[in-house]
């Protein structure tokens, strides 16, 4: 039988909700762009979204608040061994956030900070150019996404990122799940995983777990709207991106 790639995935997707609806677990396949065609109707839309973090009110305390909501309800593993560990969001000195900043006259103080990191949502991701399976891709509303169903683990997405914002699953990461989410999908090892700006939350009208965790400190929204609170913060303070002079154009920024 003859059948183009849009009847096999519109078989696929029956199959999956045939699959789900019968018990068992399917492998998921969706397109790009597909997946902000399921909307609900409370999604939270944006032309851009950015996320603006106030280095100054995200204490390490708070920015471990953050890491625990965001890799919680993402059942990222808690691996020790730091060749094998798996983050979403953690925290850099500013030496390895910020190694390219040629503002040598920024405050010790600011040096002295670790800052919380993830991935930038690039507006121009190369984690995404060199993909062979269309496994990571841009979003309409700028964010980076991932697939670990079209994932093959050749690991072309972490040598392409600047910013070490992806994790492989050298394990499985089953075992290392402290409290899981029966919510969202579990990986298998062999799989490359990252943030996703809480993709599936926007859908819900949620914000990020992170930004839920910050008390403040992280500040999401549309960077095409003039009138959102990320581009007023942008217009009133002094902020930095991370390895700007690479050509990203990431999608978070730092105040400081
Ligand atoms: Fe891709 Fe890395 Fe940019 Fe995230 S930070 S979009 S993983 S290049």
């Amino acid at each position: 039988m003859d059948i183009n790639r849009r009847e096999f995935l519109k078989i696929a997707g029956a199959s999956t909700i045939v699959g789900i609806l019968g018990g068992w677990t399917a492998v998921e396949v969706l397109a790009p762009g597909e997946l902000e065609s399921r909307q609900s109707p409370q999604a939270l839309n944006a032309k851009r979204w950015a996320m603006v973090v106030d280095t100054k009110r995200m204490d390490e305390a708070n920015a471990r608040n953050c890491i625990e909501a965001c890799h919680r309800i993402h059942n990222v593993p808690s691996i020790d061994d730091t060749k094998s560990e798996v983050k979403w969001v953690w925290l850099e000195p500013f030496e390895h956030a910020f190694p390219l900043s040629n503002n040598e006259y920024l405050a010790e103080s600011i040096k002295e900070r670790r800052f919380l990191v993830f991935c930038n949502h690039c507006d121009d991701p190369p984690c995404a150019r060199v993909c062979p399976t269309k496994a990571t891709w841009k979003r309409e509303d700028g964010i980076v996404m991932m697939d670990q169903h079209r994932c093959i683990g050749c690991r072309y997405c972490m040598a392409a990122c600047p910013y070490g914002s992806r994790s492989y699953n050298w394990k499985d990461p089953r075992p290392f799940i402290k409290k899981g989410n029966p919510d969202y999908p579990t990986r298998s090892n062999g799989v490359v995983e990252k943030c996703t700006f809480c993709a599936e939350r926007l859908d819900q009208g949620l914000m990020p777990a992170c930004v839920e965790a910050s008390k403040g400190a992280l500040i999401f929204g549309d960077l095409a709207d003039s009138a959102s609170e990320v581009r007023e913060i942008l217009r009133t303070h002094y902020t930095i991106r991370r390895k700007l002079s690479l050509g990203t154009d990431p999608s978070v920024f730092y105040m400081v």
